[in-house]
């Protein structure tokens, strides 16, 4: 990527450049190290020129004087004018002398020294001059004696003394200059070849490091471009003039555009401007700093495509510089939430309109899901349950009621079970199937709940039951439910005994039935039928048990009789009830045959049987009467 990798790029060159700098710096070092040596040596050399200068200059003035001299004391002792001219000629090379050597000795040590020349030369000309002048004008004996004076010849020597000084010291000078100058040209030699060196080293480090850093940035370039291109996102940079400075293949394949080519184009040439527009508010955001994060549709190609967008600033010395711009294209994902959510929609309706109870409960036992039968069946919100615990819905008692099964079911097995509960007021028969639901590794996520209203069924259920066992016609139990009730009484009655109580089987039968039937047709008998039944169950007790066994044969049971003489009085009861009755006004009367049983255990159809047989005898003994028996079988009179 370009713009990421301009910063790798300015730091290899940096370093090319740093290494350069480093050379042409300690180059430059070098080199005004050579200038300073270079103008101590001119100085030198300057030096070593003027001494070079002086000493013949000194040599030429001390010879000058002794000539001067020669030509003076010549003229004095010969009289001769010849001596005159050199005389005049070494004088008036002296002054020049002294000129040229005050100009070339300019040593501010050798100052004195120099001023003390002048004089004594000025001096001893000064001498010179006076002897000539003293013997021109007669005076030849003062004249010798001024030139043998003493002080004249002391002047001389000090004058050759320091010169003598002087040159010892300018050669003393010249050799340390010489010896200096050829030290220096050694180390000038070894300090160019190190700066050569140094140049050359630098030079070199600082190309190879340039290459190497643009290798490197070129394969670092390609490489993330081959990231980028690979990647199933669309990415882009723009830089802080909001231009596109780099878009990866996918940005290419979604605009229908060549990524190079979009380099330099705005977020709206890009984009377009009703897509850019909703982007506005997140550029201004990331160009402040905030990496940002939003979805968004864009129309592309007539097609409305889904997008994540992701904007992060690009950051250079904590300025601003940019942002990276990534769109993740969603459009499937959106397309599938959406598929989802009818679906979802359509199972809600679905189970909301079933007359079924149906919950989702997590292995927390909170509320997931639940359809619309809670607001039915229990008057609660289904959207407010959701999150709530399961106690909190439906109130501890009523769960702690399913605890074993919720238990069970949260342990990964399937239970189905039925329940009463009352709800609203109502009571409710709920068939209940808990479902786990196991997830991959086994563990148990959570439950399906689905309970089914089972009110209906279960009267039918009590309905079937209770017509299996009654007879259709009275209403009295049948006599299946009358055997039940009979062995029930027997084993009562085991213990009953032992507190000396007695039970009795009344066995009935309508006298002459077939008669009514034939006289006053079949629904007159049905009614008579209907009304004995109804005689019967009121002359014994509620907890008597009395039953229609076939067409018009009936029997009660009476138990917890204290004794057997009260079966009898029950017995005489019924047959004045009936006769009483006159249904359909037809006149009837019964016949009973009763078995009492006390301490000793009876079998329910011995019992019968023995109640039979006292019907018979009641019928024998001309109907409309009872007749007794008592188990084991003892026969008992009218
Ligand atoms: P008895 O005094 O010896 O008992 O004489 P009976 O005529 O009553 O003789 P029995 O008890 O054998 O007769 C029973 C009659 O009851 C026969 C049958 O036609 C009649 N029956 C049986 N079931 C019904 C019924 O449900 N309705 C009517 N109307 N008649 C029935
Ligand atoms: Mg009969």
């Amino acid at each position: 990527m370009r713009s990421s990798a301009e910063p790798i790029h300015r730091t290899s060159l940096g370093r090319g450049v740093g290494l350069l700098m480093v050379a042409l710096v300690a180059m430059g070092l070098i080199i005004a190290l050579l200038a300073g040596r270079a103008r101590a040596t001119l100085d030198d050399l300057r030096r070593a020129d003027r001494i070079n200068n002086v000493l013949p200059t000194m040599t030429m003035l001390m010879e000058d004087l002794l000539n001067a001299e020669t030509g003076q004391r010549g003229y004095l002792l010969t009289q001769r004018s010849s001596y005159l001219q050199p005389y005049r000629d070494a004088v008036r090379n002296l002054d020049r002398r002294v000129e040229e050597l005050g100009a070339r000795d300019q040593d501010p040590a050798h100052a004195p020294k120099l001023a003390r020349v002048r004089e004594l030369v000025n001096l001893k000309l000064g001498e010179m001059n006076q002897t000539i002048r003293l013997h021109d004008s007669g005076r030849q004996d003062e004249a010798l004696e001024l030139v043998l004076n003493d002080q004249g010849l002391h002047h001389m020597d000090e004058l050759r003394d320091v010169l003598g000084e002087l040159t010892s010291s300018l050669r003393a000078e010249r050799a340390a200059i010489s010896e200096r100058l050829s030290r220096e040209a050694g180390h000038t030699e070894l300090l160019m070849l190190a700066g050569l060196a140094m140049l050359g080293l630098f030079t070199v480090m600082a190309t190879s490091q340039v290459v190497l850093r643009s290798r490197e940035l070129l394969r670092t370039q390609k490489r993330l471009q081959g990231i980028a291109d690979n990647v199933p996102a669309l990415i882009s940079h723009y830089d802080a003039d909001g231009l596109l400075r780099f878009a990866n293949a996918e940005v290419g394949r979604v605009f229908h555009a060549d990524p190079a080519a979009l380099r330099g184009s705005t977020l709206e040439q890009v984009r377009g401007t009703e897509n850019a527009a909703q982007m506005r508010p997140f550029v201004e955001r990331v160009m402040r700093g905030e990496a940002v994060s939003f979805d968004a549709e864009q129309v592309i190609d007539g097609e409305t495509m889904h997008f994540h967008q992701r904007f992060v600033p690009e950051l250079v010395n904590g300025r601003v510089e940019g942002f990276y711009a990534c769109s993740m294209d969603i459009t499937d994902r959106k397309r599938t939430e959406a598929l989802v959510a009818a679906s979802e929609r359509r199972m809600k309706a679905v189970t909301d309109n079933l007359p079924v109870f149906i919950t989702y409960i997590d292995a927390e036992r909170r509320m997931r899901y639940v359809n619309e039968a809670l607001r039915t069946w229990f008057g609660l919100d289904p959207q407010a349950a959701i999150g709530l615990h399961i106690d909190d819905v439906f109130g501890q008692a009523s769960t702690s009621q399913r605890s074993a099964q919720l238990d069970l079911a949260l342990s990964g097995e399937r239970v189905e079970f039925e329940i009463a509960s009352v709800m609203l007021g109502k009571q409710r028969h709920l068939r209940t199937v808990y479902v786990p639901d196991v997830v991959a590794d086994g563990r148990v996520q959570g439950i399906f709940t689905l309970s089914i209203d089972i009110t209906v069924m279960k009267q039918a259920e009590a309905q079937l039951a209770r017509l299996a066992s009654s007879d259709a016609l009275t209403g009295l139990p049948n006599r299946r439910e009358f055997d039940q009730a009979l062995a029930a009484a027997l084993s009562r009655q085991r213990r009953l005994a032992r507190e000396g109580r007695v039970m009795a089987l009344l066995f009935l039968d309508i006298d002459r039935f077939k008669a009514i039937n034939d006289t006053h047709g079949h629904g007159v008998g049905d009614i008579v039928l209907r009304e004995f039944a109804a005689v019967l169950r009121r002359a014994v007790r509620g907890s008597d048990h009395v039953a229609r066994i076939a067409g018009d044969e009936f029997v009660a049971v009476l138990e917890g009789l204290n004794r057997p003489e009260e079966a009898e009085q029950v017995a005489a009861k019924i047959v004045d009830a009936v006769r009483a009755a006159r249904p359909a006004e037809v006149a009837i009367t019964t016949s009973i045959g009763i078995a009492t049983v006390a301490d000793v255990e009876a079998p329910a159809m011995d019992l019968i049987a023995l109640a039979d047989r006292a019907l018979y005898q009641a019928k024998h003994q001309g109907r409309d009467g009872w007749a007794a028996l008592r188990w084991p079988g003892q026969d008992q009179r009218r």
